[in-house]
């Protein structure tokens, strides 16, 4: 096969634990590498303290969070669906500029599982992307075509999860 060098588009999807640890292992590689990081994170309530956006904020990683914590049971959906918006036109606006190597989308596959941003709009600037720059698009219900488009897909399957197994909640460190 030709060899051929291009940035990705990767998503980590599945039922399974590991999607956003995962995408922040290519943070902490890329970093590392000295390569230009950007994380966006989805639903995460804006200005969450979770351990990966300390770490970023020490290490001088740009990170935003954007939402209001979003869950199924979630009262107003329509300002967490604008939330959504609101943080895609400021990825947009990111991809545009051409100034990262990785820019990681997480919990991204939700907006667009529940149709609050078109898959169509996101396949669009996805292609339109400057040639080198990795995308790592993290969550449960990837929708098709997004699956179809990207180079790389891994899904996260359970196991075992000491939650539904023994009860036992999130744990810092491990899981925020
Ligand atoms: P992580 O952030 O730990 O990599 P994730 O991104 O794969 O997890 P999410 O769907 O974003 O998983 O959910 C985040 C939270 O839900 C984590 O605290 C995680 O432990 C928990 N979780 C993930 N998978 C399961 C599962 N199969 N059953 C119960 N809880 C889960
Ligand atoms: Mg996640």
């Amino acid at each position: 096969m030709a060899k051929k060098k291009k940035g990705l588009v990767v998503v980590n999807t599945g039922n399974g634990k590991g999607k956003t640890t995962a995408a922040l292992g290519v943070v902490f590689r890329a970093w590392g590498r000295g390569m230009r990081v950007r994380v966006f994170q989805f639903l995460k309530h804006t200005g969450s303290r979770f351990g990966e956006s300390r770490a970023a904020e020490k290490l001088g990683i740009p990170w935003s969070a954007l939402g209001d914590g979003f869950t199924w049971l979630s009262k107003d959906l329509e300002r967490t669906a604008a939330l959504a918006r609101e943080q895609w036109e400021h990825v947009q606006a990111a991809i545009r500029d051409d100034e990262h190597d990785v820019i990681v989308l997480d919990e991204f596959t939700y907006p667009l599982h529940y149709g609050w941003i078109p898959v169509e709009d996101v396949l669009a600037v996805l292609r339109d992307k400057p040639h080198m720059l990795h995308v790592v698009i993290t969550g449960r219900n990837a929708p098709e075509a997004l699956v179809e488009f990207a180079d790389l897909v891994t899904e996260m399957r359970e196991v075992k999860h000491p939650y539904k197994e023994q009860g036992i909640g999130a744990q810092p460190g491990l899981e925020f």
